[in-house]
Parts: structure tokens; sequence; C-alpha cells
């Protein structure tokens, strides 16, 4: 029998250090910033959506978006992504990162190398789920930035074991992390819904 104990990222029971769907949304959000930090390029000056009736402001120049500069600056995601790499790198021993060029060069190689460790960090890093934590609020950062592409709602059903699943609505199935139990797209709505967890 497996021991359980607690997932190294979401806390909840787990068999193993890291869910392999906490593992997978990991890859998934870290795959997703070069991507983002090209498309915040598009979003430097506020949307004027929904200001098409407006007639005053034509000629008033419109303010740069602060925040998408500081995202697309050295430390904005790049300074998340190369702190990680460079703590990686020493506790692995390696040599530090090499220079890769400009902002996006070096976000697209940083990203590409944490992309590699990401099975590193989800066996042996003790911080792997700061890791994830900041990843995942960089891509919702990022996603609330540009718009539309929201990663769908997810909705927090409960094992009988006690893990908490989150799902989408249109989610083929699921495997419990905790029991091993794989639930098909019917069978994971009959699961009760779990109490807001602190998330
Ligand atoms: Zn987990
Ligand atoms: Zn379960």
């Amino acid at each position: 029998m497996n021991v359980v104990t607690a997932c190294a990222i979401c806390r909840n029971p787990s068999t193993v250090r890291v869910h392999p769907g906490c593992q997978e949304r990991l890859t998934d959000n870290l795959a997703a910033l070069p991507a983002l930090y090209r498309q915040l390029a598009e979003h430097l000056a506020p949307s004027r959506r929904g200001d098409s009736g407006r007639t005053g402001s034509r000629t008033a120049p419109l303010p740069v978006n602060e925040r998408v500069l500081d995202l697309r600056a050295r430390g904005g995601i790049e300074g998340v992504v190369t702190t990680w790499e460079r703590a990686a790198r020493e506790d692995l021993g390696w040599d530090e990162p090499p220079f890769r060029g400009d902002i996006q060069q070096t976000v697209d190689g940083a990203v590409a190398f944490l992309l590699a460790q990401v099975p590193w960090f989800c066996d042996s890093h003790d911080a792997v789920d700061e890791l994830a934590h900041d990843v995942r609020r960089l891509r919702a950062e990022c996603g609330a930035i540009i718009g539309g592409e929201k990663p769908p709602r997810r909705i927090p059903v409960a094992c009988p074991c006690g893990t908490v699943l989150r799902v989408t609505l249109d989610t083929p199935g699921i495997r419990c992390g905790g029991c091993e139990t794989q639930y098909g797209h019917a069978e994971v709505f009959q699961l009760p819904m779990a109490e807001r967890s602190a998330a």
C-alpha cells in the first residue's frame, strides 16, 4: 500500500510527492509564458474598447500601461524565471545561465530550461510550491491584461478519499491523485462540491 502524504504543490493528500495533475499544470503555466510575454507588447497602451462613443479623448495621449511595462522589463517576467533558473542551477551545481540576448530571448531560454527541469523540481525541490505559485500568478496576471484567454473556471469537487479535484465543465475526466480512482466526465459531476479552501 502506498503511503499517503501531502502533495508538495497543492497540499492535498497524495501518494506521490507531487500529483501528476499539479506537475502538468506547472508545465502548462510555464509553457504559456513566452507567448504571453509577446502578446503583452500589444497591450502597452490601455485598451480603447468601450471608448468608441467618446469624442473628447481623441487627441489626449494614451497613457502607457505601467504594469505591462514592468512585466516586460528586466526583472518582470524575466526576473521571475531567471531567478528560478539561477536557483536551480546552483542546487544542481551547474554553471550560471548563458547570456541569451534581449529580454524576450532570455525569457524563452529560461522558460525552456525550467520546463526541462519540472520533473526535477517536482521530485526534489523544497520550494516547488513557490515556483508553481509564481508561475501561476504571472500567467494569471498576463491573462487578465490580455483578456479573452482566461483559463476556464475550475470547480472543486471532493473525492471520497478526501482529495479535492479541480475540474472544468468540459473535462473529459480526471484521475484522483490521492486514491488513483479514474473518473469519467459524468462521474466527476456526481461527486460533491468541495468547500472553498484557501487556494
Ligand atoms: Zn497536488
Ligand atoms: Zn480519491
